[in-house]
């Protein structure tokens, strides 16, 4: 897949012309010699090529946009006379003799020479580098870049190159370009490949529009990624990575935002009306009055809903910010229209649980709920189906399985997507294909439990309006986080203990296991035996993970719930969706092994009663991520804070791995240092096309050749609309 950045090198042949589009102009075209492989280059054999392809180098075009991580400042020429004791420079030298010496230590192998400008002579000194020797030459003309030892000392050589008659230099002048490099390529390789390129990148098509360039005072692409490898001072080259920043992201936000754009313009929903009886009845009834956070994205999902065009939202909010109402309420105002709404999990678990939920919340209301679960028998799938197809089913809640061929909705629609971070661009654009039947396409509310800093909300789900529930119900309380080292494991167990005397309850999540489901409920078996037996003993013990049947996790998660046990002993499997407001303690096991989502996640399980609680963290951190993850639970307890911190700790490749966004990688744009540009390029994107929405002009031509191509597939689906 091509990487955001990359030049249009193939600029007029993608598919968007194989749909009508209009082409691109050939005088924006770059260079064909950019698609050329790099054995064109002179030493680059078939082995090279194949060891460049490691680096993900294929053609000339790729090297251009390889980009050193960092620079070495070389600036500092110096002449000989000139030369200050200690401080590092760069001198052009002539060789006049070489010579290897020996030392005293066995290991270490000096290379003398003498070189001279016209200022003086001086000692250089290479360590260990025997074949120096042989191939420096009398007469060689050398850039060498070093330090004295002392006024009139040796000068000991960190680098050096030798410069061909009337060569300028390019591993030891001015900003020296370090790249990443592979066993047999190496950063010496890679320069003089670049170098040799240099020419090419002068000729690079800017696919910015002139007129948004020239506002923002970019600099054009080609002099942008010339000084990205050598740059002619330390500002050029931030200037070249600003603006190669800013690429990235318009790119990205112009994908997310045409996207969504084509969505509103081809697909339809069912307009629904004001809000009904059912939903007043709701919310009457609730034990709570909502929040005003609740209330806002209540009132912007109805406004959504009237239209007849798709809702697209994401709701966010902290674990416990009480986003199951809104939810429901979304739900329930297709049911007054008369119609379906589904709800849809990542899950079997949390569909279970969250169908479970509806149903308390929603009891004596009348409602037909259907909870499709993977475990139902044929039969028992078949009659479901036909109960859903003849309208006889207000919710259906399920994985999503919901989505499958096979289920039909009459009248769907409203959909609501719990967990929207594990499904990425391309499951949300299924949903909107598989579940679109009969021309309308339900609206659909995705929910996040999970915050997501701002910066990333913008970037993975740039398509989607934002709800964001920013405070928790009032009475909430900060839960206590304490890191406990294993020697002071007994004493938790006291402190547990008291609580439980109090009247409160606890859960205790067992370790992570990844490498299997099985094993992780066999561990947590062990546990519940261990405490119940022994730290518990007097406490009634209850035990919970996903290899139990269904209905005896309904049984456990009753039996907690009610009170009947006090202590929960659970896989993650209670990660998300678990409501027990009289549970006041959350245990964590070998919790340096957790994320801190989950972790997060996990004591959003405790805190949700009018009771001060407790989380405990035990397990002694291995690494200082583990370590740092661990110091963060204990520091806060803002979920958008924590978001933030892991953003920090993790890096945003791995996140973005994880939340198989389905959207390119950034190569060089930070959503934690570019939030400026993000915004930047959020708007530009928005303005570009709300003035040409099929990016049709001439001057737009470049820009969408590479959509295109950044986008690949997320594209496709467009062109089958
Ligand atoms: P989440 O956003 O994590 O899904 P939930 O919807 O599960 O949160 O709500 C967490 C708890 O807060 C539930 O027990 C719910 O009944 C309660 N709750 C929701 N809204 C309010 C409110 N406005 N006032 C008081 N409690 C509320
Ligand atoms: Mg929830």
């Amino acid at each position: 897949m091509t990487k955001p950045g990359c030049p249009a090198l193939f600029a007029g042949s993608g598919p968007l012309q194989k749909a009508g589009l209009p082409r691109t102009s050939k005088a924006f075209l770059n260079p064909p010699r950019l698609r050329e492989p790099l054995t064109v280059l002179p030493g680059v054999g078939p082995a090279l090529a194949a060891e460049a392809r490691r680096l993900g180098l294929n053609s000339l075009g790729d090297l251009l946009f390889h980009f050193p991580f960092r620079h070495d400042d070389f600036t500092s020429r110096r002449r000989i006379g000139e030369l200050k004791p200690g401080e590092e420079a760069t001198v052009e030298a002539t060789l006049e003799q070489i010579a290897l010496s020996r030392t005293r230590r066995r290991n270490l192998h000096l290379i003398r020479a003498t070189v001279r400008d016209d200022t003086g002579y001086m000692q250089a000194v290479w360590f260990n580098q025997d074949y120096l020797a042989r191939l420096l030459k009398p007469g060689d003309t050398l850039l060498l870049r070093g330090a004295c030892d002392g006024a009139g000392g040796t000068f000991r050589v960190r680098g050096h190159e030798i410069l061909g008659r009337g060569e300028a230099g390019l591993h030891t002048t001015g900003f020296v370009p370090v790249y990443s490099t592979t066993e047999k390529i190496s950063v010496k390789r890679l320069r003089g490949w670049l170098g040799q390129v240099r020419p090419l990148m002068a000729r690079l098509a800017d696919p910015l529009p002139p007129a948004l360039r020239a506002g923002l005072r970019l600099p054009f692409r080609a002099d942008a990624v010339l000084a990205m490898h050598f740059p002619g001072s330390a500002d050029a080259g931030r200037q070249a990575e600003r603006r190669l920043i800013f690429d990235e992201l318009f790119l990205m936000q112009l994908g997310l935002l045409s996207l969504r754009q084509r969505f509103a313009q081809t697909r339809h929903s069912q307009a629904l009306g004001q809000e009904g009886e059912l939903t007043r009845r709701f919310i009457a009834a609730l034990p709570f009055a909502l929040t005003r956070g609740q209330l806002r994205a209540c009132r912007q999902i109805s406004r959504d809903l009237q239209r007849p065009a798709p809702m697209q939202r994401l709701l966010q909010g902290d674990v416990g910010a009480g986003k199951t109402v809104v939810a429901t309420y979304t739900m329930l105002r297709a049911v007054e229209g008369g119609r379906q709404a589904a709800l849809m999990a990542p899950t079997e678990v949390l569909a279970e649980q969250h169908y479970f939920s509806l149903a308390r919340m929603l009891a004596g209301m009348g409602l037909r709920l259907a909870f499709l679960s993977s475990r139902l028998k044929a039969g028992e799938r078949r009659s479901l189906l036909a109960r859903i197809a003849a309208g006889e089913v207000d919710i259906a809640v399920g994985t999503h399985a919901l989505i499958q061929e096979d289920v039909v909705f009459p009248g769907l629609a409203v959909i609501v997507v719990d967990e929207q971070h594990r499904f990425g661009v391309r499951q949300r654009e299924e949903l909107a294909v598989k579940a679109g039947r009969g021309g309308l396409v339900p609206h659909a509310l995705h929910m996040t439990a999970t915050p997501i800093p701002r910066t990333l909300a913008l970037t993975l789900f740039g398509d989607l309006e934002t709800s964001v529930i920013a405070s928790l119900p009032a009475g909430r309380r900060r839960i206590k986080t304490w890191q406990v080292p294993e020697s002071r494991r007994a004493g938790a167990y006291g402190f547990i203990r008291e609580q439980l005397d109090a009247g409160r309850q606890c859960f205790v999540v067992c370790p992570l296991i990844e490498e299997s489901e099985a094993v992780q409920a066999r561990a947590a078996e062990a546990e519940a035996g261990r405490l119940a037996a022994g730290e518990f003993a007097r406490y009634r013990v209850g035990l919970l993970h996903g290899q139990l049947p269904a209905a005896a996790k309904q049984a456990a998660m009753q039996a907690f719930a009610s009170g009947e046990t006090q202590v929960l002993v659970a896989t993650t499997v209670i990660e998300v969706g678990v409501d027990v407001p009289n549970a006041s303690v959350m245990v964590i096991e070998e919790a340096d092994r957790f994320g801190l989502a989950q972790l997060h996640q996990l004591r959003g399980r405790v805190g949700r009663g009018p009771h001060e609680s407790f989380c405990l963290l035990f397990g002694d951190p291995k690494t200082g991520q583990a370590e740092r993850r661990l110091a963060a639970m204990t520091a806060t307890g803002d979920g958008f804070r924590l978001a933030d911190m892991d953003l920090e700790i993790r890096g945003e490749g791995q996140l973005f791995g994880e939340r198989q966004s389905g959207l390119p990688d950034l190569k060089l744009a930070r959503l934690t240092r570019d939030q400026e540009l993000l915004s930047l390029a959020r708007e530009k994107a928005r303005a570009l096309l709300a003035g040409d929405p099929g990016m049709a002009r001439p001057e737009h031509a470049l820009l969408r050749d590479e959509l295109e191509r950044v986008f690949g597939d997320q594209l496709e689906w467009l062109r089958r609309v």
